[in-house]
């Protein structure tokens, strides 16, 4: 069995390569480095095939490399908020066209068994109900979240009209190892755990009682992987951790000072899945506790020794259009 990993170097991608090795498949990477890094996938040397290229680049014709692949794992994408509010085009260029020009190579699969998409729980903006079902309204807060909401859209009509074999997996905030650690101001592990090999104060945003249903890397991997397995087609699936944890309470496991900043326009108080339709079709469930998860992540807090510190005025100026645009 073979499978394509758009994304395959990036943080979660990566992941999913390590558990479709273990799992025996043959894996094609599909990669641009924008994001991803060798590092990540560099273990498997000669077992994988890397394929350095970007899904959005109309000139890198994909369809040879799908004739004969089983699964495809689309997870190429820019993340980030920041840099989709500068660049609203580059993430329509990545995200949406990428994952169309996916869609089209995936057609030339002759026996694709299944398309798994990385979908965004930002996609429910600032929810109405807790925790929040497959059903809850959309409504993007910007356009990172758009992109990947638009994409989603795009995955499903494939599964509608062209009859392939799609599911959709909505990630809730995803921690792990390899988290990335460089470049824009972005999610929470990656700014505290360099302040904390710097000893300085964890940036907490707002009183730092809002909560985030934080899901560990190898959960994620093992539900798409499961979702690859099953019958089922044509459907959304939340995957999260079955709970949510304050940015205070992640301060205290992680230790260390503190320095409270301006609470952020356009972020949920909380984001928390309902994951009863995976636990129920899939019969999967998360198995490893944020309580477990972090103590992973300081185990291997030196991979982000190299990774930009966060402070105060620095984040003041990274964020800026963020405050400008969202208020
Ligand atoms: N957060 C924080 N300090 C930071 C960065 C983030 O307290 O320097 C908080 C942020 O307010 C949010 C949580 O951490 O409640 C997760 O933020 P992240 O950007 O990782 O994800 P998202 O906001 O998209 O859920």
């Amino acid at each position: 069995m073979k499978a394509v990993v758009t994304g395959g170097a990036g943080f979660i991608g990566s992941h999913m390569v390590d558990l479709l090795v273990e799992k025996g498949l043959k894996v094609v990477v599909i990669d641009n480095l924008a994001n991803g890094r060798l590092d990540n996938i560099a273990h498997h040397k000669e077992k994988i095939e890397f394929i350095r290229a970007d899904i959005s680049d109309k000139s890198f014709d994909m369809s040879s490399l799908f004739t004969d692949v089983h699964y495809v794992f689309h997870f190429a994408a820019l993340a980030d908020i920041v840099p989709s509010i500068k660049q609203p085009n580059k993430y329509h260029q990545a995200n949406v066209e990428g994952t169309l020009r996916v869609l089209e190579a995936s057609q030339h699969a002759k026996n694709l068994k299944k398309f798994i998409y990385a979908a965004s729980s930002s996609c429910y903006g600032i929810p109405d109900t807790y925790p929040t079902p497959e059903s809850s309204k959309i409504q993007p807060e910007y356009p990172y979240a758009l992109t990947k909401t638009v994409g989603e859209q795009y995955v499903m009509h494939w599964g509608q009209v062209y009859d392939l074999p799609v599911l959709s997996t909505r990630f809730f905030n995803v921690f792990g190892p390899r988290h990335r650690t460089s470049g824009a101001y972005g999610a929470v592990f990656g700014v505290f755990l360099a302040q904390l090999l710097n000893k300085q104060p964890l940036t907490v945003v707002g009183d730092g009682e809002q909560t985030r249903d934080f899901t560990f890397v190898t959960d994620i991997v093992d539900a798409c992987y499961t979702a690859s397995q099953s019958k089922y087609k044509n459907e959304i699936f939340n995957l999260g951790s079955d709970g949510t944890y304050s940015i205070n309470y992640l301060t205290k496991l992680l230790g260390g000072d503190v320095k409270y900043i301006p609470r952020r326009p356009g972020e949920p108080d909380c984001t928390f899945a309902d994951i009863t339709k995976v636990k129920q079709k899939l019969d999967w469930s998360p198995k490893v506790s944020f309580e477990d998860g972090v103590k992973i992540m300081l185990e291997n807090i030196e991979q982000w020794r190299g990774a930009p510190v966060w402070n105060e005025n620095s984040i003041k100026e990274a964020t800026k259009e963020w405050f400008e645009y969202l208020s």
